[in-house]
């Protein structure tokens, strides 16, 4: 069997953080600060943990997944013909699937599984793109090859099979596809 590429979609081909911030803006009138050293939003606003929770379920309920930008270039993901994973809930499936076709990504399949984890199988993929820390953590450590879109929350994230990428703009496809074959 052909090995493939996979790639995650929010913080990495998509910028989900400036969405749900505008969003939670709107919701809670003095939002704080948000430590933006923290993954996890109830982290990120620790003194108002409920009423994010809360903004989060609104934001999934009322389907909010169409209004996030792509990150600039993230449509070179479709160059290495990516199977997209997400942990998005089952129920934003149609949403994320057309908010992929509508900004013109490539991609062979779409999965929807918080539990990726059983994914990470170096002899099943060439590489993977991801952002979050304990999923980078989880594939880097299996053996995959795992491109880290960098965030300051998954600063603290290095090491063997962690490669870190700032920008699509600054991705050397030709290279990638070479350094990492079928
Ligand atoms: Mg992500």
């Amino acid at each position: 069997m052909k090995k493939i590429f996979m790639s995650d979609i929010d913080g990495v081909l998509a910028n989900f953080d400036d969405c749900f911030s505008e969003y939670a803006k709107r919701k809670i009138p003095n939002l704080p600060a948000p430590d933006l050293s923290q993954y996890d939003f109830k982290k990120r606003y620790p003194s108002i943990e409920a009423e994010i929770e809360q903004v989060w379920q609104d934001f999934i309920k009322d389907d909010h997944f169409s209004e996030i930008k792509p990150y600039p270039g993230a449509q070179k993901v479709s160059y290495f013909e990516p199977v997209i994973i997400t942990a998005r809930p089952e129920s934003s499936r149609a949403a994320t699937a057309s908010w992929l076709s509508k900004h013109g990504f490539y991609y062979k399949d779409l999965i929807l599984e918080y539990d990726k984890k059983k994914y990470a199988d170096p002899q099943m993929l060439r590489a993977y793109f991801e952002d979050r820390p304990d999923y980078l953590q989880q594939f880097a450590n299996a053996g995959v090859p795992t491109f880290k879109r960098v965030h300051p929350y998954n600063a603290g994230i290095t090491g063997k099979n962690i490669i870190p990428f700032t920008s699509w703009n600054l991705i050397p496809v030709k290279y990638i596809l070479t350094r990492f074959p079928e």
